[in-house]
């Protein structure tokens, strides 16, 4: 209780003895009040609930609800049911490459689910904090085909936005073994007749690269260069009086990655390079010409680095603001708080050590629950334990729910529309971390839900679940300011 709490805040005891001490004190002036006496002597006696809370998903996509190009059973099934119960979930995935309107558009139609863009985070959504820092600044973009990433940037907000394509069709020599990609860059390459007298202030990597000798190199150059300007070479590198060996001493441009991911799963047997890959090339490349006397500076976003768990947080209380705005007007009331988070992912060192290691920004508890549809093999020791094991996302959620006290009744009367394997919904089927066995049965995704407030396990009337949840948000991080502490991040090198 804190000291400016009124006593109807607080328990209906200590209202009751605080009206009984007023009129004791309206007959004899010198009694104490009761309220005083009790906040002296438990200053930390917890209030009754003011709010109701909710839990909270966080769905990887690749391996968790789709793979290639087709839904995993049960996923759709799976969201439609978390947006009959209202509760608020977003994507939060690795991949990227179109802006989020047009990305959810797209697994939308994958899923056949409704999906709002805010609800979509991608591995390049955190660059959308860099608009008011480079909005009028040059940046140079790598990755993707054609003019598909440029369109991308622009339509965050960035004004000034060049490919590599610009740098070869203005000066061709650039690139010395260009006749695999000549036709590519001379199509979607234009013409920028400033390039030579307007600095680069940011290189951003935003999808895996397509043509690495190139990007290699004019990313090195850049580097190294004055200013950020395209053609002049810094004379301060490599001078041994100066800080740093000289490197980075002279206005060069900043360097993001979005995606620490080494390799990637597609319809090749093995693993393919991403851009982790294209990462580590160019740290081996400037390693070997800096002569090793200064390490490559870069900020790194993408899962699992906790700027992309903080934007992930910040999109997920939004899109939760808004279901509560959509419920309000429908005349409910929905839960104001978000106390737990479920990261449903199948990937240990992307999806579980993020949300593992993620310490919430507005008071949740993140959990991590590792799925066996993507990249782990069933069986196998994961590199980051999970919270919770679960056989598929279906599987996943029902434990989710199981386990915050969800009281799921199935109607029996309910409409069949088919059976999805493996969506565990008994207490036996949970698969906490060192418990044996799945206990999966096959359940009906589709029948109607009868939905009681949830109530936790814990929970013994005014606990967890009604607790008074404190909004610990504080002006979103920004991934500017968190570029020096995650500069030096390390990522497994496979
Ligand atoms: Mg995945």
């Amino acid at each position: 209780m804190s000291s400016s709490s009124s006593p109807s805040e607080t328990s209906p005891v200590l209202v009751a003895l605080d009206d009984i001490s007023r009129k004791a004190q309206a007959i004899d002036n010198r009694t104490p009040n009761i309220t005083t006496i009790v906040k002296q002597y438990f200053p930390e006696m917890p209030r009754e609930p003011t709010q109701k809370s909710t839990i909270a998903f966080a769905f990887d996509i690749d391996g968790v609800l789709i793979k290639g190009k087709e839904p995993l059973p049960g996923a759709s099934e799976t969201l439609r049911e978390l947006q009959k119960l209202n509760i608020p979930y977003i994507f939060l995935t690795n991949g990227g490459g179109l802006t989020e309107k047009d990305h959810a558009a797209k697994v939308s139609s994958r899923l056949g689910v409704d999906i709002d863009p805010d609800q979509f985070v991608q591995s390049h959504s955190p660059y959308h904090d860099l608009v008011p820092l480079y909005r009028n600044r040059r940046v140079l973009v790598i990755g993707g085909t054609g003019n598909q990433i440029r369109e991308v940037a622009e339509a965050y907000g960035f004004n000034n936005v060049i490919t590599a394509s610009d740098l070869f069709v203005e000066t061709e020599s650039i690139h010395p073994f260009p006749e695999m990609t000549t036709e590519h860059h001379s199509v979607h390459g234009r013409r920028t007749p400033d390039l030579r007298t307007r600095e680069i202030a940011a290189i951003l990597v935003w999808s895996s690269p397509r043509d690495w000798c190139m990007d290699l190199q004019v990313t090195h150059d850049l580097l190294l260069s004055s200013g950020g300007m395209f053609d002049k070479i810094s004379d301060m590198a490599g001078d041994v009086t100066l800080p740093n060996n000289g490197y980075f001493q002279d206005n060069q441009p900043k360097l993001y990655f979005c995606n620490p991911d080494f390799e990637w799963a597609t319809q090749h047997p093995k693993p393919r390079f991403a851009q982790g890959a294209f990462r580590e090339s160019l740290k081996g490349i400037w390693c070997y010409s800096t002569k090793g006397k200064a390490e490559l500076e870069y900020t790194s976003i993408g899962k699992p680095t906790e700027t992309t768990f903080v934007y992930g947080e910040k999109m997920l209380k939004r899109y939760h603001e808004k279901l509560c705005q959509a419920q309000k007007e429908e005349g409910s009331e929905g839960a104001t708080a978000i106390r737990a988070v479920y990261m449903i992912g199948d990937n240990p060192e992307s999806d579980i050590v993020g949300a593992n290691s993620y310490k919430s920004r507005m008071g949740a508890d993140w959990k991590s629950i590792l799925v066996e549809t993507g990249v782990y093999k069933a069986g196998t020791e994961p590199s980051h334990k999970p919270t919770y094991h679960a056989k598929n996302v279906a599987e996943a959620v029902r434990l989710a729910l199981d386990e915050e006290g969800y009281n799921i009744k199935e109607d029996s009367n309910a409409e069949k529309c088919g059976n999805v394997e493996g969506y565990a919904h008994s207490k036996e089927g949970l698969n906490k971390e060192n418990k044996e066995g799945h206990g999966n049965k096959k359940v009906n995704m589709h029948k109607k839900v009868d939905i009681r407030m949830p109530k936790h396990p814990n929970n013994n009337g005014g606990g967890r679940d009604n607790r008074v949840l404190q909004d610990r948000a504080k002006t979103p991080d920004s991934i500017e300011a968190m570029a020096s502490h995650f500069g030096k991040l390390k990522l497994p090198i496979r």
